[in-house]
C-alpha cells in the first residue's frame, strides 16, 4: 500500500516539478520520501536555493511553511494539512512585539524562527536553535528583544553577554516543556553510562541536568560523528527515524515516549500525495508582511554563513 503511494509521491514530483522538505521530527515515512531534511535552519537555507522547482511540499507546521513562502512568494508552497500548527508559535503576536518594542526602544528584535510572519515583520533578524549564539553576537545592540520561546532565550543568556529581554512572560514548546529532572535521573539509572543530550527548549533545570545542551542539527552531527552508538536525547521522539536513516547503528533512547509534537504527525503519506495532485492547500501571505519580514530571514540567513 505504502509503496503505491510512494511511486505515485514520485511520479507527481517529476510531473509537477515539485521538491518535498521535511523536518527531523516528521513521521518516519514522510522522512523516508522527502528529498531533503533537516532542522529549521537546514529548511530555511534550503528553501532560499529552489529557484529551479516550481511547488514546494513543505512536511512541516506552519511557521516553516511561511518563511518558505516569505523566501519563494513566487512559487507554491504546499503544507498537506494547514491544522499542523505550532503552538509556540502563537505566542508571541505581532502587536505584544511593537508593544514590547516601544517600551525598550534602543532594542534589536530577534525572533525565533517559530514565530508567524504576523510577529517577523516587527523583528530585525529571526535565530534558530543552532545559530541563536552567532545572530544575537552580530546584532550590534546590547539590548535585545527575543520571543516566543524564553527557555531557548535564558540559554542563550548564558552564552553571550547582551541583555536578553523577553518579549511575553509565556512562551515555550509543550512537548520540550515535558521532560523532568526525573526523567534524566530515572535514565541515568537505566542506561548508566550513557550521554544525556537535550534541546534548548526544554526548562533550564533540565538543561542543567544534561552532559549536552545541542540543536537537533547539532545532536544529529555529534551523534554521526561519535564512535558511540548509545544516546539518551530529550528532544521529539522522531529524531531516532531521522538518525536512523543516516546510521541504523546508533541507539537512540527517548528522555520521554510521550515526547511527540501531534502537529508534526498529522502529515501523512496519502495527504501528500493529494497536495501535490490537486496543488494545494498553499500558504499565502499578504505582499507587505512578506517582504517586511524577508529582512529578519535574510539577516538571519546572513549572520549564519558568518
Ligand atoms: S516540537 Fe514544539 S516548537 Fe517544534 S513544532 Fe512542535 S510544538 Fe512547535
Amino acid at each position: 500500500m505504502n509503496n503505491n503511494i510512494k511511486n505515485e509521491i514520485n511520479d507527481l514530483k517529476k510531473e509537477k516539478n515539485a521538491i518535498i522538505l521535511a523536518h527531523n521530527y516528521q513521521p518516519k515515512e514522510v522522512q523516508e520520501i522527502a528529498d531533503f531534511l533537516g532542522d529549521s535552519l537546514e529548511l530555511c537555507i534550503k528553501a532560499s536555493q529552489l529557484d529551479d522547482k516550481d511547488i514546494i511540499i513543505f512536511c512541516g507546521v506552519d511557521f516553516m511553511g511561511e518563511t518558505a513562502f516569505i523566501l519563494n512568494p513566487d512559487k507554491k508552497i504546499i503544507i498537506p494539512d494547514l491544522d499542523a500548527d505550532c503552538p509556540m508559535a502563537h505566542m508571541t503576536t505581532g502587536e505584544e512585539v511593537k508593544v514590547a518594542k516601544k517600551k525598550h526602544p534602543d532594542a534589536a528584535v530577534c525572533l525565533y524562527v517559530n514565530s508567524l510572519a504576523d510577529a517577523k515583520q516587527y523583528a530585525d533578524t529571526l535565530c534558530t536553535s543552532s545559530n541563536v549564539v552567532k545572530v544575537i553576537e552580530s546584532l550590534d545592540e546590547d539590548e535585545i528583544l527575543f520571543g516566543p520561546d524564553n527557555n531557548l532565550g535564558e540559554y542563550v543568556s548564558s552564552k553571550t553577554f547582551k541583555k536578553i529581554i523577553p518579549i511575553t512572560d509565556e512562551g515555550y514548546c509543550y512537548v520540550h516543556k515535558k521532560f523532568t529532572v526525573q526523567d534524566i535521573e530515572t535514565k541515568r539509572k537505566e542506561h548508566p553510562d550513557v550521554e544525556v543530550i537535550c534541546h534548548p527548549e526544554c526548562d533550564k533545570v533540565v538543561q542543567d541536568k544534561c552532559d549536552k545542551v545541542m540543536s537537533t542539527g547539532g545532536m544529529i552531527n555529534y551523534i554521526l560523528d561519535s564512535d558511540k552508538n548509545d544516546f539518551v536525547l530529550g528532544t521529539e521522539i522522531d529524531i531516532a527515524s531521522r538518525i536512523n536513516l543516516l546510521n541504523p547503528d546508533k541507539n537512540i533512547i527517548p528522555l520521554r515516549d510521550d515526547a511527540i509534537c501531534d502537529s508534526m504527525k498529522i502529515i501523512t503519506l496519502e495527504k501528500i500525495r493529494d497536495s501535490l495532485k490537486n496543488e494545494e492547500p498553499l500558504i499565502k501571505l499578504p505582499d507587505e508582511i512578506a517582504k517586511k519580514s524577508l529582512k529578519a530571514v535574510n539577516h538571519m540567513l546572513d549572520a549564519s554563513k558568518n
